[in-house]
């Protein structure tokens, strides 16, 4: 049997390579260190954890990372089995003990007798004759690599800084001081003229929200982010207020071709706009809001916006290099770049986010592989599930363009705003009296959960053979 080629032995390759040998086929995982290493790799070991140890939330029933483990480990998945045997107290997080986790991740790879592991850098595109490759190598992918996939996909870029504006729970946005209305009452493919979320400013409240943004704490570049520009527009806000009081009024804050429908005499000084960013239309991003501002004084500073006051993020802004693929536009359902499908791309690359979505994708993509080389035909999980809401907004849930144009893709964590909405939402408790405020929001991601898993059980007793899954 011709092997499978994964190449990059990180959170996804490790993964993709174990989920094909566990369905029989031979995998040859090709990883550069030590040969070569990453700006950011320290070691070694495969599935090296480059910053935190945690996989964050455990709770599969109230946390959407938890679900996705849960669906992992019914998935036999590597990465949950070696985390789980070298957790580390955390609370209600599952972290582990990196170097364990690691060497436990290497040794089971080692030791199986399907899988030959090559230290080496695939240094281009792929050899002709490897016909069935899974690529998974990362946000730090080589120069090489990354030069022969740009050229291969007709893409400008692949590597630049990933310019992350906040993403905002649509739930969680006040309607009683913000509302719909697209500039000019601009009407564009698919739009209404209704297509943003406004959030009015008066001059006091812009002036100090002005201030807190110049004072807010910031996040460093590393040395080894330094050498990549800024991408033309997309200047972090708090250097655009650092230019002078003016300049995001004159940018993301314009005020004007918009009326506020609460109090349509009252000329807003400064008004910042969400746009839809998902077709389920559960999450908004604040446009042109990207920003290196830490975490705690972001949520503070975001807060301060009319509207926003309550706000629940999705994920918050902020600025690194990366490396990831336009993938609703380059790769089909099953992962694979269309104008090339023998190269199949997973983890980070792919557009998602974190180590427990990079294992996530780095799954479906081994099995993918294997079920292609096996002459088997599987469907993608459905998109109720976690792993079935990842994929989707990789490969085809994401809106591509908005009446203000085409929108760049950007990877995101794993979370409930990424699951079509429940049929119907719980609004009662078990003994019959009405929920309120945030059990609502808890009953709602319960019940979230609960499907998940359902389903997740559909489709392994539709698609899996008993012998594939736990
Ligand atoms: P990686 O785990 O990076 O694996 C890619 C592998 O491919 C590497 O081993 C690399 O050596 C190898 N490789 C690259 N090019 C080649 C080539 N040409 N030939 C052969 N091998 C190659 N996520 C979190 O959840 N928590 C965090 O704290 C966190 N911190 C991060 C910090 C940084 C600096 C970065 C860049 C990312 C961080 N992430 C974090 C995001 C992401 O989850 C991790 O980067 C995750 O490891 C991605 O998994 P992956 O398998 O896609 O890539």
């Amino acid at each position: 049997k011709d092997p499978i080629h994964v190449i990059g032995g990180g959170l996804a390759g490790s993964e993709a390579a174990w989920q094909i040998a566990r369905l029989g086929h031979p995998v040859v995982l090709h990883e550069m260190r030590p040969v070569r290493t990453t700006e950011a790799h320290r070691t070694d070991g495969l599935a090296e954890l480059v910053c935190s140890n945690s996989f964050r939330s455990d709770d599969a029933a109230n946390n959407a990372v938890g679900l996705l483990h849960a669906e992992l480990r019914r998935l036999n998945s590597l990465i949950m089995a070696s985390a789980d045997a070298h957790q580390v107290p955390a609370g209600g997080a599952l972290a582990v003990d990196r170097e364990g986790f690691s060497a436990a991740v290497s040794a089971a790879l080692a030791q199986h007798p399907l899988i030959e592991i090559h230290r080496e850098e695939i240094a281009g595109l792929p050899p002709a004759d490897w016909s069935n490759v899974v690529v998974a190598t990362g946000p730090l992918t080589s120069p090489a690599l990354a030069d022969a996939i740009r050229t291969r996909s007709g893409e400008d870029s692949l590597a630049f800084f990933d310019a992350i504006a906040p993403i905002v729970h649509r739930d969680s946005i006040d309607m009683s001081k913000a509302w719909f209305q697209s500039r000019y009452d601009k009407v564009g493919p698919g739009g209404n003229g209704a297509d943003y979320i406004n959030c009015p400013l008066s001059r006091e409240q812009y002036e100090a929200f002005i201030a807190a943004l110049i004072a807010g704490e910031k996040t460093d570049f590393k040395d080894w982010e330094s050498n990549t520009p800024y991408f033309d527009g997309c200047l972090p806000i708090e250097v655009m207020a650092e230019r002078g009081p003016e300049t995001l009024r004159h940018g993301p804050m314009k005020p004007v071709g918009l009326t506020n429908a609460h109090n349509p005499t009252v000329k807003p000084y400064a008004i910042v706009q969400l746009r839809q960013d998902n077709k389920l239309g559960t999450l908004y991003n604040i446009v042109g809001f990207q920003t290196k501002l830490k975490y705690g004084a972001q949520t503070q500073v975001l807060r301060m916006i009319p509207g926003l006051e309550h706000a629940e993020f999705a994920r918050l802004g902020g600025l690194h290099r990366n490396t990831f693929l336009n993938s609703p536009k380059l790769l089909d359902a099953q992962l694979r770049l269309r104008a090339e499908p023998r190269l199949r791309f997973a983890g980070q690359m792919t557009g998602c986010e974190g180590y427990v979505e990079s294992a996530g994708i780095g799954l479906l993509a081994g099995l993918f592989a294997a079920y292609d080389a096996l002459a088997r035909t599987i469907a993608p999980p459905p998109p109720t599930t976690a792993l079935g809401a990842l994929l989707n907004h990789i490969t085809g849930g994401h809106i591509e363009t908005t009446d203000a144009g085409p929108r760049s893709f950007q990877p995101m964590n794993i979370n409930f705003g990424l699951f079509p909405p429940l049929a119907s939402p719980p609004i009662k408790k078990a003994d019959g009296t009405r929920l309120r405020g945030n059990e609502k929001t808890i009953a709602k991601k319960q019940a979230m959960s609960a499907r998940a898993l359902a389903d997740l059980n559909g489709w392994i007793a539709a698609h899996l053979r008993v012998a594939d899954a736990a």
